[in-house]
Order: C-alpha cells, then structure tokens, then sequence
C-alpha cells in the first residue's frame, strides 16, 4: 500500500500538481516542495524496506563557491579542501559514510551518475524544481530529497545544512561512527 501511495504521489498528483503551478506560478516552488517532502515522509516510513550501504550522495554544482576554479564536475575530489565553500564538509561525509560522491550539474548528468553509480538509495541536494523532477525519474528507487537554501538566489552560491543530509544517510544505513 505504501509503495503504491509513493507511486501515486510521484507519478500522478505531481504532474496534477504541476499543471496547477503552470496556472499560479507563483505556488510552483510550494507545490514541488510539498511533493519531496510527501516522499520522503513516505520512504521514512518503511525504514526496512530502504536499509542499504550503496547510497549515492549527489550534489548541485551551485554548493561550490564561485570564487573557486577548482574543476568538481568531473571529479569532486579534486577540491583542495580549503573551506571556502560547503563542498569540503560534504566530501567529509561521504568519506565517514563510505558512500559514492558526485557533482551534477543538470538532469541528463544525474541520471547517467545513476545508471553508472548503480546505487540502492539516493541523497539528493538540489533546487525543488531539480529535486522533484528527479525524485520522480528515479522512481522506484528511493530517493531523499535536500531542499538547497539558496541566500544569493537561484543556483549561486548555495549552501545546504548537513544536519540534514547526514540524517537522510543515516536513515538508509550509513556508518554510525559520523560525528553529529
Ligand atoms: S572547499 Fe575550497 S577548493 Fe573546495 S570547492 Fe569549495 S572553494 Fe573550492
């Protein structure tokens, strides 16, 4: 029934709701953030179901700072760790949760990461519009969404509260030796 209510949820009510926003566009942003948060409350639930240590942690490239020149596209790793921006803090977590790390920079990207990665469970940063787009490709992989606070407007500069993301890999099953 849960399943059933997730596919539901992605596969109906967010494209009912997206012509909705195309109406009042205005509440668009609302409606998507309304549908990540369904999700994830959804996949919370059933925290059996999703146990799993292949968790892909993927990241807009907007969290890096545009200060820095350091390309971490192709490899986030190549960051030199200088925190500037929130990029070094997040390679900590995956490094402390043994999970796969990587940098999207537009949706065609994120799904081949996905096809590549193979992973069993997604944690996602990113814009609502990116994030709910993506919960919904993904399906039925089980994606938890992190909304991106984004205090110099739309991808620049964006910054994302780890609190968070280390939560959502707590939930799938990452290390449990994380500093909180
Ligand atoms: S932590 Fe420093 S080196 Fe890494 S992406 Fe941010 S600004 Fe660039």
């Amino acid at each position: 029934m849960k399943r059933f209510l997730r596919g539901f949820v992605l596969k109906v009510l967010y494209p009912l709701l997206m012509l909705a926003g195309a109406f009042v566009k205005d509440r668009k942003e609302k409606f998507q953030h309304y549908i990540i948060d369904l999700n994830n409350r959804l996949i919370r639930s059933e925290p059996e179901r999703y146990r799993t240590k292949r968790i892909l942690l993927l990241l807009p490239h907007c969290l890096q700072t545009e200060e820095c020149d350091v390309r971490i596209t192709n490899d986030i790793y190549n960051c030199k760790r200088c925190g500037k921006c929130g990029i070094k803090d997040l390679i900590q977590v995956a490094v402390d949760n043994d999970l796969k790390l990587f940098v999207a920079t537009g949706g065609n990207l994120a799904r081949r990461i996905v096809s590549d990665v193979r992973p069993e469970a997604i944690v996602a940063v990113a814009c609502e519009r990116d994030l709910s787009s993506g919960i919904v490709d993904s399906y039925p992989l089980p994606v938890m969404g992190v909304p991106n606070e984004r205090p110099c407007g739309p991808c620049r500069n964006t910054r994302v509260d780890l609190d968070k993301v280390r939560e959502a890999i707590q939930f799938f099953g990452g290390n449990n030796n994380v500093e909180c």
